[in-house]
C-alpha cells in the first residue's frame, strides 16, 4: 500500500503524472546502499478530507487536524531516501539523515565521489580486472558524508537514519562522532563480515540500532503541476 502525499499535504491519486515516488526496499550492494526508485506520474491534488467532519455546538463543522501526516520515522527515513536520489552511482544509491534529540535535521548525505572531482573522471563499475577501475576505492558512503556535512558543531547524541545497515568503516566514523542511535531500513548484508564487525562495534560502544519497517511501500511527492 502506498500513501501519496503532495507537499501541501493533500492526498493525491497514485496514478498521477508529475509525482516523485520514494519506494522502500530495493537492491543494494554491500559497501553502500539502499534504494529508491523515482518514477514520474501525473496529477493534481485533491482535498484529503481531513478538514471537518462532525459539527460542534454552534453548528459549525468541527475542524480537526490531519491524521495522515508522516511520523517522525517516516519523515526522516524519507529524507534519507530522497537524498539518495542525488547519487550518481548507477548500481547503488544510499542516503542518510542525521537528526538531533529535538527532531531537527542536522545533516544529510548520499554516496558519491569526493568533492572537487568530476563524477565522470572516476569509474562507476562494480567489477573490473583491476580493482582501481572499480568505484570502491573512491566512493564516500552516505553515512560519512552526512557526518561531514553537518550544519551543527557536533552530531554527538544524534540519531542517524540510513537506508542500509552501515558497514564497518562507516560505523567507525559514526561511533567516533558520537552518534547514539542508528535507524536502518535494509539489513540485507547482515551475515557479511563488514556488517558483523559493524554490529560488534555498535554493540560494544552502546550505540542503539533499530530497524525501521515502513508501513507503506511508497511515498509520493506531488508538485501539483
Ligand atoms: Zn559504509
Amino acid at each position: 500500500m502506498q500513501r501519496p502525499v503532495s507537499p501541501s499535504g493533500s492526498v493525491v491519486s497514485d496514478s498521477m503524472d508529475g509525482a516523485v515516488k520514494i519506494a522502500a526496499g530495493a537492491s543494494q550492494d554491500p559497501g553502500l546502499s539502499a534504494s529508491e526508485s523515482a518514477r514520474a506520474g501525473a496529477g493534481a491534488g485533491a482535498d484529503d478530507g481531513s478538514l471537518a467532519s462532525s459539527a460542534d455546538s454552534t453548528g459549525r463543522p468541527k475542524v480537526t487536524k490531519r491524521t495522515d501526516y508522516l511520523s517522525w520515522d517516516e519523515y526522516f527515513m524519507s529524507l534519507a531516501f530522497l537524498s539518495a536520489m542525488r547519487s550518481k552511482d548507477p548500481s547503488t544509491q544510499v542516503g542518510a539523515c542525521i537528526v538531533d534529540a529535538h527532531h531537527r535535521v542536522v545533516s544529510i548525505g548520499y554516496n558519491g565521489f569526493v568533492g572537487g572531482v568530476s563524477d565522470d573522471d572516476l569509474p562507476w563499475a562494480r567489477e573490473a580486472d583491476n580493482p582501481l577501475d572499480t568505484k570502491y576505492p573512491y566512493v564516500v558512503h552516505a553515512e560519512v558524508n552526512a557526518v561531514l556535512n553537518r550544519n551543527a558543531g557536533s552530531v554527538r547524541g544524534c540519531t542517524m537514519y540510513v537506508a542500509l545497515f552501515p558497514c564497518n568503516e562507516c560505523t567507525k566514523i559514526l561511533i567516533q562522532s558520537g552518534i547514539s542511535e542508528v535507524v536502518y531500513l535494509s539489513d540485507k548484508y547482515h551475515d557479511t563480515v563488514p556488517m558483523i564487525a559493524s554490529r560488534r562495534m555498535l554493540d560494544l560502544a552502546g550505540v542503539k540500532t533499530r530497524q525501521y519497517i515502513p508501513k507503506d511501500k511508497q511515498l509520493v511527492i506531488n508538485f501539483g503541476t
